[in-house]
């Protein structure tokens, strides 16, 4: 297929940073800088000060930093996760893997948790509550901060897709006792291969990730229990450290973009999208995707795979009715419908204001819209 858009164009990725990164990676395996040495500290220092958190630690991607976490706060059988349907598998899996039950919550027309109905889900069994920052945009903190508070339970984001995102002025990732973030290749902040990182303000959670991630090491030769082989690459973390540099940039690029699908589609009868970037007073959104909803959502797809322009559909199967996670008890309405009527229209950094136009044209033209 030639695609006249893609939806993520990892070869131009590569063009545009290839001067400065190449001199980066060679410069790090040139000193044999490998494993857990001065490019990973200098990551993490400047992640977290990226983000106003105190402390970030590496990981080898989001998922192992939930791992970590669902270890470091001893999560097990008789617990509940509280969290969505409407998310990665990832959200949820670590918690399922060390026993714990998860509690499933319906979402809002902004595809995030719908916090008006935490009140019923959380229990005394409630250990976690996992708030999805999904598309780059927050789920509401203050309700979910006190609905935790209520029972005493612990907030964890999973801000995968939302670095730098705020939310009534703090960035996400700062509002529970710790956050996780990836940067699979596709995220805002991407590697060249997998990566994460886990975000907190609790010193003594940060200092037990750091041993847990590496075989429970507290020096060389010297354990302090049990640990994963969870780390972050050397390498990864220079290549992090060079893009996080660029980041700010990059989302006031794709703030840009939003706006300008924005002022094109907003008017599209029998079209959803999202929340334009300057619309919401108590949020800023990242726009990691760009995702509309519509009755006919396969046409729609078709209608611009046949103009050359690649969409994805995240997660057209929600996770409470994928066959063998026994969650199909779970009776989520605004879930499904929505899994049947979204699409991520293409929305990356790489994009040209004519491939916006272009796009926006082709879903002009499916609903017939001059
Ligand atoms: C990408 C993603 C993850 C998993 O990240 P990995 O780094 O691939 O483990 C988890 N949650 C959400 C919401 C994601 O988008």
């Amino acid at each position: 297929m030639d695609w006249r858009v893609r939806f993520v164009d990892y070869p131009e990725q590569w063009r545009r940073q290839r001067a400065e990164l190449l001199p980066i990676i060679e410069d790090t395996i040139a000193r044999g800088d490998l494993m857990l040495r001065q490019q990973l500290l200098d990551f993490e220092t400047h992640l977290a000060a990226f983000n106003g958190s105190a402390r970030a630690v590496g990981v080898s991607n989001c998922t192992d930093g939930l791992r970590l976490l669902a270890h470091a706060l001893d999560v097990g059988p008789g617990d509940e996760v509280v969290t969505v349907s409407h998310t990665f598998v990832a959200t949820i899996s670590p918690f399922v893997l060390r026993g714990a039950t998860p509690v499933l919550v319906d979402i809002g027309p902004d595809h995030l948790m719908d916090t008006a109905l935490l009140a019923d889900a959380i229990t005394e069994r409630t250990k976690v509550v996992i708030p999805v920052h999904l598309n780059g945009r927050t789920v509401d903190m203050h309700a979910v901060a006190k609905a935790a508070a209520s029972v005493g339970a612990v907030v964890l984001e999973d801000a995968a897709q939302a670095l730098g995102a705020t939310f009534d002025g703090r960035t996400a990732g700062t509002f529970g006792l710790a956050s996780t973030y990836s940067f699979y290749p596709a995220k805002m902040l991407g590697a060249l291969g997998d990566a994460g990182a886990v975000l907190t303000d609790d010193e003594d959670l940060a200092n037990r990730l750091l041993r847990l991630r590496d075989h429970g090491r507290v020096a060389k030769a010297e354990l302090d229990g049990w640990g994963y082989n969870c780390r972050l690459d050397n390498l990864q973390a220079a290549i992090l450290d060079y893009r996080l540099t660029k980041l700010p940039g990059w989302i006031e690029r794709r703030r840009e973009l939003a706006r300008r699908y924005d002022e094109r589609l907003r008017d599209v009868p029998g079209l959803e999208i999202p929340v334009g970037p300057d619309v919401d007073p108590l949020r800023r959104d990242v726009y990691q995707n760009y995702p509309v909803t519509t009755d006919d959502r396969d046409g729609l797809v078709e209608h611009l795979r046949a103009a050359g322009i690649e969409t994805l559909i995240s997660w057209p199967i929600p996770l409470h009715r994928q066959r063998g996670l026994d969650l199909d008890h779970w009776n989520l309405p605004h879930t499904e419908r929505l899994c049947r009527r979204v699409l991520s229209l293409p929305m990356q950094v790489e994009l040209a204001d004519d491939q916006v136009d272009l796009v926006a044209d082709r879903v002009r033209e499916f609903f017939g819209a001059r």
